[in-house]
């Protein structure tokens, strides 16, 4: 659910923008949005359009769900680590250190949610 520190986020999820919180402190980027840096405390931080680039860290699959979707853990290009679903591909085509593009979807109650999917090279 959105909070105060995340609104700016989500309003620009539902313009189908990705960002994350950067620090001007320490140069880190980070996810999810705060407004005190988790890498130094720093309040110094804004708002940073992220590519929407990842590579799959972790992953596991959801399967008493119907159908099953894959949960996993994506690093952002730009550093931070992201809680995600993969999608359009088959669970068993997920590999660690897959590339992933995010893509921007809506969930069961219809708001607008960032998932990420296989990038063009690495599609079967
Ligand atoms: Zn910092």
């Amino acid at each position: 659910m959105p909070t105060f520190e995340t609104q700016t986020y989500w309003d620009a999820i539902d313009q189908q923008r990705l960002l994350v919180k950067a620090c001007k402190a320490c140069g880190q980027a980070h996810y999810t949005p705060r407004d005190h840096c988790p890498h130094c405390f720093s309040a110094d931080t804004h708002w940073l359009p992220a590519s929407g680039r990842a590579v799959v860290y972790s992953w596991s699959v959801a399967n008493r769900a119907d159908p099953p979707y894959v949960v996993a853990y994506v690093q952002l290009a730009e550093g931070p680590m992201m809680l995600t679903n993969i999608v359009g591909c088959e669970p068993a085509d997920v590999r660690i250190g897959q590339s992933v593009q995010v893509t921007f979807q809506p969930d069961a109650q219809g708001r607008t949610r960032p998932y990420f999917q296989p990038t063009g090279k690495d599609a079967v």
